[in-house]
């Protein structure tokens, strides 16, 4: 699989577990909001390789995080990669809490038979054994690759998906360039599978009418607002916080990535 970055320890993109991230390039949207524009066009790649052997030796990491970019533009790469983390690092069913508390000795006895690693296409023979009891899977997508989704989740492949909302079905073309009918299916994939969480970036253009609207129609979801952060190429001005916490309060729908300035006069 195309990987263009990757960051060994990240307490933000899974929470609440430590967790790996890998950003695999290319987008089939065009948000003007993007923060990844760099990685999306890059073509300095990482070997996988090289990651699974950091993966191999961190004993603190709980998780992987494949983000991009779109990782299902990756198509069989893709769900390649993700049977070789679930080959290495198959989860041991075991409440976080306690699998922090254990021993270093404890841990290589619940530790799953390290020839395991062998079936993985590209193994290394003189890789080392394997260092961890396991590691659960998150994958971030914009959703418009329901199929190889489908895949993805029949197979057992992920623990969790995080799918973007980028707007109102509406003014979805405007907003990130695709239609929203493929996001649709997506959405219920996620629904039948459970564990995921949708997020809407506020870019301004999506007005206050149409940000409720959104609100009303995912508030029984695991549905999270977050706060746009300005880009140098954009002029537009984010909300006001408080503008998105009246709105957020109104629906009890959690807002990230407001100030925490604000947050405390607000609480
Ligand atoms: S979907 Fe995500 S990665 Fe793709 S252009 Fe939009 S913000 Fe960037």
């Amino acid at each position: 699989m195309k990987i263009v970055a990757y960051n060994k320890c990240s307490l933000l993109d899974y929470h609440p577990y430590i967790a790996a991230v890998v950003f695999t390039p290319g987008c089939n949207m065009i948000c003007a909001y993007c923060h990844n524009q760099a990685l999306l066009h890059s073509h300095d790649y990482i070997e996988e390789d090289v990651i699974f052997r950091h993966l191999q030796h961190s004993k603190m990491l709980e998780a992987i995080v494949i983000t991009g970019g779109e990782p299902t533009l990756q198509g069989q790469a893709l769900i390649e990669f993700l049977r070789r983390v679930r080959s290495c690092f198959p989860v041991v069913s075991m409440p976080i809490s306690e699998s922090r508390n254990i021993s270093d000795k404890d841990q290589d006895m619940t530790r799953p038979a390290p020839a395991s690693a062998s079936s993985w296409p590209g193994h290394q023979p003189d890789m080392p054994a394997l260092q961890t009891s396991g590691l659960k899977i998150k994958l971030d997508t914009n959703g418009t690759n329901p199929k190889l989704l489908a895949q993805i989740l029949e197979a057992g492949l992920v623990d969790y998906v995080a799918m973007d909302i980028k707007a109102t079905p509406e003014k979805y073309v405007q907003i990130c360039g695709l239609p929203f009918d493929r996001v649709k299916d997506s959405l219920c994939l996620l629904r039948a599978f459970g564990a995921y969480e949708l997020r809407t970036t506020v870019y301004p253009e999506i007005t206050l009418s149409e940000l409720e609207n959104l609100c009303q129609t995912y508030q029984a979801d695991p549905y999270f607002l977050q706060q746009y952060r300005r880009i140098e190429a954009n002029g537009l001005i984010p909300y006001d916080d408080d503008v998105l916490q009246r709105v957020a309060a109104k629906y009890q729908i959690p807002l990230r990535g407001i100030s925490a300035a604000t947050s405390r006069l607000r609480s």
